[in-house]
């Protein structure tokens, strides 16, 4: 379903968040993915920025803005483990599109600090050591790809854990001064597949071999039938602690002080 006129129209650009994420998520019900992506741009003054880690559900995302040629940032964080077959979607979309993705990666200095204290492979030692790598290599470098961004468009689902279950397509993000959009807040799987399949738009071969939701190479595994869509994210923890921290984790937030300032000193 395409936009309405009416519905695009009914909020100016506004500096109000309150009133943006409002009239935003009062309209998400009746849009599909590119009239979402239009309304949210229309909606929201100033610098809109859309992360990607190339997984399905960015894939879908990174069409309907390209598709569209909205004027939305993207951004990619290289965390510097990713798989080469995520580097080989990350080219298969610029060839596709005619685009270059901006990449952000992690401060040589920090990583060097990381290193130094955990090792190559110190992030399996505990969970506090893999929150500081995943500081490291990606909630600092997240942090510089937002800077100077009013909006942050992201691929959550509300299904794809309990974590994400109340995710909604708008809202405000007060930890980082934005308004924080999740288009595909109410899709399934099935749904991005079928988006994807639909527009032939390249998607990362690890799917297609049981890997459901992909991050770094070390700390992803396929998935067997039945489990959750991110068991094979840092599947050596505790259920529930699946997250990166990039989506405001309890975990991240109560730690990592240690390399916090490593890469803005
Ligand atoms: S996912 Fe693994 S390799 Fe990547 S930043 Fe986190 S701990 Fe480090």
């Amino acid at each position: 379903m395409s936009p309405s006129v009416s519905a695009l129209k009914a909020l100016p650009v506004s500096d109000d968040r309150e009133a943006v994420v409002a009239h935003l998520n009062a309209i998400a019900g009746g849009l599909d993915l590119p009239g979402r992506l239009k309304a949210a741009r229309a909606a929201l003054a100033g610098k809109l920025t859309f992360t990607t880690s190339f997984g399905l559900e960015d894939q879908a995302i990174a069409h309907a803005i390209l598709d569209q040629g909205l004027d939305i940032d993207l951004v990619t964080l290289d965390t510097g483990r990713l798989f080469q077959e995520t580097h080989d979607v990350w080219a298969a979309t610029e060839a596709r599109y005619g685009v270059r993705i901006r990449a952000v990666a992690p401060e040589a200095s920090a990583v060097a600090a990381l290193l130094a204290d955990q090792g190559a492979n110190g992030f399996r030692n505990s969970v506090a050591a893999r929150q500081d790598c995943c500081h490291v290599r990606k909630v600092l470098p997240l942090k510089a790809a937002l800077d100077g961004a009013q909006g942050w468009i992201t691929g959550l689902r509300a299904d794809q854990s309990a974590h994400r279950a109340a995710v909604p397509f708008a809202a405000i993000d007060a930890e980082r001064g934005l308004i924080k959009i999740n288009p595909l807040y109410d899709w399934t799987r099935d749904d991005a597949v079928a988006f994807t399949r639909q527009h032939a738009v390249p998607v990362n071969e690890l799917h297609g071999r049981g890997f459901l939701s992909i991050g770094c190479a070390p700390c992803t595994r396929a998935v067997q039938p039945g489990e959750p869509e991110r068991a094979g994210r840092w599947w050596w923890e505790d259920e529930g602690k699946n997250e990166c921290g990039l989506h405001a984790n309890p975990l991240h937030l109560a730690a990592r002080a240690k390399f916090k300032e490593a890469q803005h000193s």
